[in-house]
């Protein structure tokens, strides 16, 4: 494999330089690569890390078999056949979905699959090599010029010193960092949605029984929700996405905050017990963001270096590979010179990813509602209005007209089941809007 450590010399020149190691860039990388284009992924860090982000989708499999790394991430993974809730105020009621009663269920979606980042992502990274890229792993960009019509120049540095570098195309996948996004000012928050969370890896919390024990459950309470994600060796993430003003009240003490938060569902803090703390606790905030703009002359955003919304319905890492697929076809035809394929291939990348992260939204923005609660609690069965929200849930989000219609209708009775009760609703739906001015502090 092509692992150019700083002992190595990088290339002067280039086809594609990719900023970013993670999901998006290395699946852009193994695309572009397998080509047969010279590609350079350029990672700050090195794999194994920690990330964030470890609950996938079941669309995300067929991705990976395509990549031809199925087997290999199931091998790492926990399955994940669907997810449970359970409000505070409810004795103990869970309700459930699974995957596999989604309205369609296209091969390998009936399940997904819950990973420890470090090694799902050192994976990823190291299929790329494998794909024939090169990576350059504790190599940070500092700056890019797009001077010349067809060539930007890279400003990097390693532990040996500063380089140049000469690319054809560029790729940010530089995630949350928005390495391009800052660079050009594209930056916008986003000004319906702002949560923050906490998070942290716990052993010994107890699993759902049965072939429900990788489910990933999600328990409401006053300030937010809480997710408990089964990973590998025992560990369970868990994590509360609260309002930001809540946590911004989190003081000094943010482990003892991080329990007084999981107690606020008091199911939530059986379930943790006395289970054992075995990370240090997390804080992030107002992480809802877009880009004016995803490409431009000679680059392409991917991944959370594009946009990113919530982590609910954990569409993170699907959304920058898929992403990642669609934006490879851009920069094929930008390499091979290609001008129509790239104009036509752009214009599908752009409508792609915002149709998938419209439809979400919608979702996401209102699922502390009342209302919302009511509906994924409710177990009845009209018209296969269910089986398409679980649909959605599994990332059925872009091609399938049956989904489409009924989540249209979907929103229809969300509607509807708002008006007995639409004061509730709307003041949380205005809290939603108002948690996107507050400022975060990562303070602690
Ligand atoms: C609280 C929270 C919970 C989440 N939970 C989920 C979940 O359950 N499921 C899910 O799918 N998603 C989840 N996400 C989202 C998920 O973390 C991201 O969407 C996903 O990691 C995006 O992948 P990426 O490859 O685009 O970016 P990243 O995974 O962030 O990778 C970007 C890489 O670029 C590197 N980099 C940055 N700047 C530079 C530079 N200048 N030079 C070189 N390298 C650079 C970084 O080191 C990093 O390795 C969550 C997010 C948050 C905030």
């Amino acid at each position: 494999m092509n692992t150019l450590d700083s002992a190595a010399a990088l290339p002067e020149s280039v086809d594609l330089a990719v900023i970013g190691g993670g999901p998006s860039g290395s699946t852009m990388a193994m695309l572009v690569a397998r080509a047969g284009y010279r590609v350079l992924v350029l990672e700050k860090d090195t794999h194994p890390r920690f990330h964030i982000g470890e609950s996938l989708l079941p669309h995300n499999m067929p991705i990976f078999r395509r990549l031809g790394l199925l087997d290999r991430v199931k091998a790492l993974g926990v399955a994940k056949p669907g997810v449970d809730f359970t409000p505070a105020s409810e004795p103990e009621l869970v309700s459930e979905i699974r995957f596999s009663q989604a309205l369609e269920v296209p091969v390998d979606c009936d399940q997904a699959c819950q990973v420890l980042r470090s090694d799902f992502d050192a994976l990823l990274f190291a299929a790329a090599g494998e794909a024939g890229a090169m990576l350059a792993p504790g190599c940070r960009v500092r700056s890019v010029e797009f001077d010349t019509a067809d060539t930007a120049l890279l400003e990097l540095e390693r532990a040996d010193g500063r380089h140049s570098l000469q690319a054809r195309f560029v790729v940010d996948a530089s995630g949350r960092d928005c390495f391009l996004g800052r660079r050009f000012d594209l930056q916008a928050r986003n000004r319906q949605h702002g949560t923050a969370a906490l998070y942290a890896h716990f052993r010994d919390v107890p699993r759902r029984s049965g072939d429900a024990a990788g489910n990933i459950s999600i328990y409401w309470f006053d300030q937010g929700w809480i997710w408990m994600i089964p990973l590998p060796d025992g560990v369970m993430s868990v994590g509360a996405v609260c309002n930001p003003a809540y946590l911004r009240g989190r003081g000094r003490d943010v482990t003892r905050f991080f329990h007084a938060t999981l107690a606020r569902n008091p199911h939530a803090a059986r379930r943790i017990g006395d289970a054992r703390l075995v990370s240090s606790v997390t804080a992030t905030g107002n992480y809802a963001y877009c880009n004016h703009r995803l490409d431009g002359p000679g680059w392409l955003m991917i991944g959370d270096a594009g946009l990113f919304i919530d982590p609910v319905f954990s569409s993170g890492v699907y959304f920058g590979m898929h992403g990642a697929e669609v934006g490879a076809r851009v920069v094929l035809a930008e390499l091979a010179g290609d001008a129509p394929a790239a104009r036509r291939a752009r214009r599908r990348y752009r409508a792609r990813v915002r149709r998938g992260v419209r439809e979400l939204s919608w979702f996401i923005y209102r699922f502390p509602t009342p209302a919302m609660r009511k509906l994924l609690l409710s177990d009845q069965q009209v018209l296969g209005l269910k089986q398409a929200v679980i649909s959605l849930l599994a990332g059925d989000l872009y091609d399938n007209p049956r989904v489409r219609w009924r989540l249209r209708l979907f929103r229809l009775v969300y509607w509807l089941t708002c008006l007995p009760e639409l004061a509730a609703n709307l003041k949380v739906r205005r809290q939603g809007r108002r948690n996107a001015s507050v400022v975060f502090d990562h303070g602690h």
